[in-house]
């Protein structure tokens, strides 16, 4: 047994029989094209860079020229000496776009996470979580101190059950993912900041997997539902759709002076290197102007995929979204699976336990607006074959 009692029997069996789920290294990157040392050309199917950005030749200039000018790392730690005006630039940027009072930037989505929940709940308050929630929410309820209660994914009846037989506590805050990053399937956020309201219950939401790439606005599934006000905190990321690095925290005046003088993860830890921070400004200024376009073709690329692999007879779990889901079940069946397409020219991310439930095996397809019909008609040939050749 290791870290959180979990046990690496599994790996230890893939080790054996050389194959792996994880860690293939890539040696070059073309675009969707990446080339590893075992499995030569691969389409990259497995990433969270849904808007291609991570490749944009003006996000690249961007941290050229940062780097140029403020070299490859700041002075300190952000509390300290480690802001240029790149950082306060990304958070002026993020005000804007948001409408939300405060926005502060962090290393990593994760660090942004432990940060905001350790911070707006402590030992006389109850944390009711979504069962399938980011791991960096539970770590962030553990450092809080609070006392902590899950609810079965998604179930509102359940939530509302918990609110109210939490009602005599300090505070009670509820902690969900916008998108979740496995199932591929949205918070019902109306429905949660609604019974928020009514039970005085504060709402935090994760939208590391959404901002960007879902919701009118692109600000995630709180904007998608109209809710955006009704929440809290956002906790986002630029590691996915924005193609960048760093976490970031959207709330209003009331949390900003305790998390950048008190939250460890910020004062204590250094913020982005100056090339991360000029491409994720320079991304947030691209998704500003052309998202939009972006996510329309986005949503063409999921829905092309979507329909494909439905009419292959492959089980896509609940997802409406870029992050398609293929339920295989058995983790051993899981990643023959995801070996087999890597040898056919296909990566795909793969999740087993523990990241998803034991027996809940899955190829995680992220899908991406820079993707071409013609690679998304790959994919679905090769998850077509590979449903035959396993008989998924
Ligand atoms: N929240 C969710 C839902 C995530 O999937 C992730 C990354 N896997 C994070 C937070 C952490 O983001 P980062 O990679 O920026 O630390």
């Amino acid at each position: 047994m290791t870290l959180f009692g979990k046990s690496t029997a599994l790996y230890d069996e893939w080790e054996d029989e050389g194959v792996s789920p994880f860690f293939p290294v890539i040696e070059t990157n073309r675009g969707h094209h990446v080339t590893t040392a075992k499995h030569g050309d691969l389409l990259m199917f497995g990433s969270c860079d849904y808007l291609g950005l991570s490749q944009d030749p003006r996000l690249k200039q961007a941290a050229i020229d940062a780097i140029r000018e403020f070299g490859t790392n700041t002075y300190g730690a952000q509390l300290l000496c480690g802001r240029t005006r790149l950082h306060d630039g990304i958070e002026a940027k993020l005000r804007s776009l948001s409408g939300k009072e405060s926005a502060i930037l962090f290393p990593s989505g994760m660090a942004a996470n432990l940060a905001v929940i350790s911070t707006i709940a402590s030992d006389e308050d109850v944390i009711l979580c979504d069962r399938t929630a980011h791991i960096s929410i539970y770590m962030g309820s553990w450092l809080s101190g609070a006392e902590l209660r899950t609810f079965p994914h998604n179930n509102v009846k359940k939530l509302k059950a918990l609110l109210r037989k939490e009602k005599d506590r300090r505070r009670r805050v509820i902690l969900v993912d916008g998108l979740y990053s496995a199932d591929g399937d949205f918070a019902p956020l109306k429905e949660i900041t609604a019974l928020a309201g009514e039970h005085d219950a504060k709402v935090v939401v994760d939208e590391a997997h959404s901002f960007g790439a879902i919701g009118p606005n692109g600000l995630g599934v709180a904007d998608h539902f109209g809710v955006l006000d009704r929440v809290d905190a956002v906790v986002g990321t630029m590691s996915k759709a924005l193609g960048s690095v760093g976490g970031f925290v959207l709330t209003g005046k009331e949390f900003e002076r305790e998390l950048r003088y008190l939250a460890p993860s910020y004062t204590s830890s250094r913020g982005s290197a100056p090339g991360v921070a000029g491409a994720s400004l320079a991304s947030l200024e691209l998704v500003e102007e052309h998202g939009t376009e972006l996510r329309a073709k986005l949503d063409q690329n999921v829905r092309f995929v979507i329909d494909g692999l439905t009419e292959a007879g492959l089980n896509l779990m609940r997802t409406t979204s870029h992050i398609v889901p293929v339920l295989i079940g058995d983790e051993h069946k899981t990643v023959a699976v995801s070996n087999w397409l890597m040898d056919h020219g296909i990566f795909v991310g793969t999740f087993v336990h523990p990241h998803v439930p034991t027996g809940e095996g899955r190829l995680r397809i992220g899908v991406t607006s820079t993707h071409t019909q013609a690679e998304c008609a790959v994919l679905v040939e090769r998850l077509t074959e590979a449903r035959n050749k396993f008989s998924l």
